[in-house]
């Protein structure tokens, strides 16, 4: 189901704000955060309030369209996102992030932090960060020179 449709079953109207910031967020590979997209739509001639940036972003959030990214410099990004299950791994040279299905099996990690800590674990933050295809190759281009 795509996020027009989820939206609409979830009984919100395709406004004008909504539209503008999923396509912007669709288009673009970096987390976004809410400055960012502000002055992205600005540049593109939308002027769009900052409250409503962060309005639409919350209410994405909260359905599980976009998800959070956690940046190198401790900002927090957002970026679409599948349902379920899911983790992203984020470039360090680029702030590229690509998210993968989360399959990892947890249950040694889990008990071990049951058994220390006497919680109930019932869910987990997993983020990784590391080098994309494309800046690998830059780095070893500029390795070679
Ligand atoms: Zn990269
Ligand atoms: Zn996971």
């Amino acid at each position: 189901m795509d996020w027009q449709t989820f939206l609409s079953k979830a009984g919100y109207r395709l406004s004008e704000p909504r539209k503008t910031i999923m396509k912007l967020m669709e288009t673009t590979e970096k987390p976004l955060n809410p400055l960012g997209i502000h002055r992205l739509l600005r540049e593109q001639g939308v002027h769009l309030g900052l409250v409503s940036v962060y309005r639409t972003l919350e209410l994405f959030l909260s359905l599980g369209l976009i998800s959070q990214v956690f940046q190198q410099d401790g900002l927090v990004g957002y970026l679409p996102s599948s349902f379920g299950h899911h983790h992203f791994i984020v470039c360090q040279n680029c702030q590229k992030a690509v998210e993968f299905a989360g399959t990892e099996d947890m249950q040694d990690l889990i008990q071990r932090i049951r058994a220390e800590t006497h919680f109930q674990v019932r869910e987990h933050l997993l983020q990784f960060f590391g080098l994309c295809p494309e800046c690998q190759s830059l780095l070893k281009d500029g390795e070679k020179q």
